[in-house]
């Protein structure tokens, strides 16, 4: 493993009222040495791990700030390695300054997620709670966050762990029986393994099953708005979105390009594009936005089509309930608050799900929030439970299901017991996969690459 020792501005890059730096590694105290001077006059070297020192920090021996560093000794820390954590004020110019002078002064500049990689390869957590950190920190809803910070303790490695060591018990006696046939070892028979396999078969599905509801909640959602113009499509993006973003005018496309906004609606953040319709135009500019508007719908893992109720539904909007049957689509029937002239059975028939709501008063918002819930099933979501964090995660999960399914039709087929040692030495792999114990240093780089330096 690398041994440099490592530095890096934990806190966001924004001013604030404090600034940390952390730095980790074999020589960390001693290069907080070279930068940092105790009021107590003694050494952060000769410190004992969990203290705190107030002193006076230095660059080119002049005092840039006064400060807090707190010492944690290997392998009682975060990384598992000696930590120095400086805490001074939270100026970005002061902060920079800091790193610079712990850079100045022996310690490498930490890359992306490094801090938290070296708590991963030191044994301090595992890949899936490492992954889960990245997902605290993103969490934009108290669910999410609870989720994140479930699988942090260690509760769904625990879970998956439970399910890999039922296969492993049962992959040893199948190994010992597979090599040496002839010995007399107890025959492990397929009324043995079948209740083992279906078990981990089950507690696999409701993992996915799990994520695939919470995912909602954990990762948020990709919508679009879509609808021709003036159906209210900018005053609803302004209702989700809380703040006037769109420009709102009653003249036919005003709204040029895709608008995107972060809403979080109940528990589920939602990531909406406000389009400029999905009709033709001979204008240049227009077209830009018509053009980005079909790009994003196609990847939209929900659409909400708008309609102006409070006119007969036209030849677009028609056009637009056909662009929308193959779609996860809510419709939305806007402008609720003026009498109703839409052909409200048209729209019922199209959509599995729709909604009448105003717009502007804010009427239906709550119909739509629920609208989401049910199409998402974030409602029977259990943030206590294991829940798995990312694609990688799952993918494992859905690789381990497909072998147990495998050596489960061959134990049913009556293949022989070593074609089925080998569908659970499979679906073992890809559950040590999602631990990180048998993860390449490929899948472990790639995974640390989409953290933020300094954690
Ligand atoms: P877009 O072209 O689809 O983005 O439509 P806009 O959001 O620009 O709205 C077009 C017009 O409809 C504006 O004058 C809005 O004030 C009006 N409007 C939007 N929503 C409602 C609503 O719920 N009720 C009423 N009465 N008017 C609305």
């Amino acid at each position: 493993m690398d041994n440099r020792t490592i530095a890096a501005i934990a806190t966001p890059n924004a001013p604030g009222g404090i600034g940390v730096i952390r730095i980790s590694g074999e020589n960390a105290l001693e290069v907080a040495d070279r930068i940092f001077r105790p009021v107590s006059g003694k050494t952060l070297s000769e410190s004992k791990g969990y203290r705190a020192h107030f002193g006076d920090v230095y660059y080119n021996n002049e005092k840039i700030d006064e400060a807090v560093c707190l010492v944690f000794r290997a392998p009682a820390s975060y990384t598992g390695e000696d930590v120095a954590e400086i805490s001074c004020h939270g100026g970005l110019f002061v902060t920079k300054q800091v790193l610079r002078a712990a850079l100045d002064a022996g310690a490498a500049p930490a890359e992306a997620g490094e801090f938290t990689k070296r708590a991963f390869l030191n044994g301090k957590i595992d890949l899936a709670a490492a992954e889960s950190v990245m997902s605290l920190i993103g969490a934009s809803g108290k669910q999410a966050a609870a989720a994140a910070l479930n699988t942090l303790d260690g509760n769904l490695s625990r879970e998956i762990k439970g399910v890999a060591d039922s296969i492993i018990a049962i992959c040893a006696s199948l190994a010992a029986w597979v090599d040496y046939p002839d010995d007399d070892i107890e025959d492990t028979s397929a009324s043995d393994m079948l209740p083992v396999f279906e078990s981990a078969q089950n507690s696999l599905k409701e993992i996915i099953r799990r994520y695939d509801c919470g995912r909602a909640v954990t990762d948020g959602i990709d919508a679009v708005i879509v609808g021709r113009p003036n159906v209210g499509k900018s005053t609803l993006m302004n209702l989700l979105s809380g703040f006037e973003r769109s420009i709102v005018t009653n003249i036919a496309g005003t709204t040029r390009d895709v608008v995107e906004e972060k809403i979080v609606l109940g528990e589920i953040v939602m990531r909406v594009a406000d389009t400029a319709g999905i009709r033709e135009t001979e204008n240049v500019v227009e077209n830009i936005g018509v053009n980005l508007a079909k790009r994003r719908l196609e990847r939209a893992e929900l659409v909400l089509a708008v309609f102006d109720g409070s006119e007969p539904l036209t030849d677009d909007d028609i056009d637009i309930i056909k662009y929308c049957e193959s779609k996860r689509a809510i419709a939305l029937l806007n402008k609720s608050d003026l009498p109703l002239a839409a052909d409200r059975k048209i729209i019922e028939n199209a959509f599995a799900h729709s909604v009448e709501l105003s717009a502007s008063t804010g009427e239906g918002r709550g119909e739509l929030e629920k609208a989401v819930a049910d199409i998402f099933r974030t409602n029977e979501f259990n943030p206590n439970a294991a829940c798995l964090t990312s694609e990688r995660q799952r993918q494992c999960c859905v690789n381990a299901l497909a072998s147990i399914e495998e050596a489960i039709n061959a134990i049913n087929c009556g293949v022989t017991l070593d074609a089925v040692n080998v569908c659970a030495d499979c679906a073992i792999d890809a559950l040590l996969q999602l631990t990180g114990e048998k993860a390449t240093s490929a899948v472990v780089d790639e995974v640390f690459s989409r953290f933020c330096v300094g954690k």
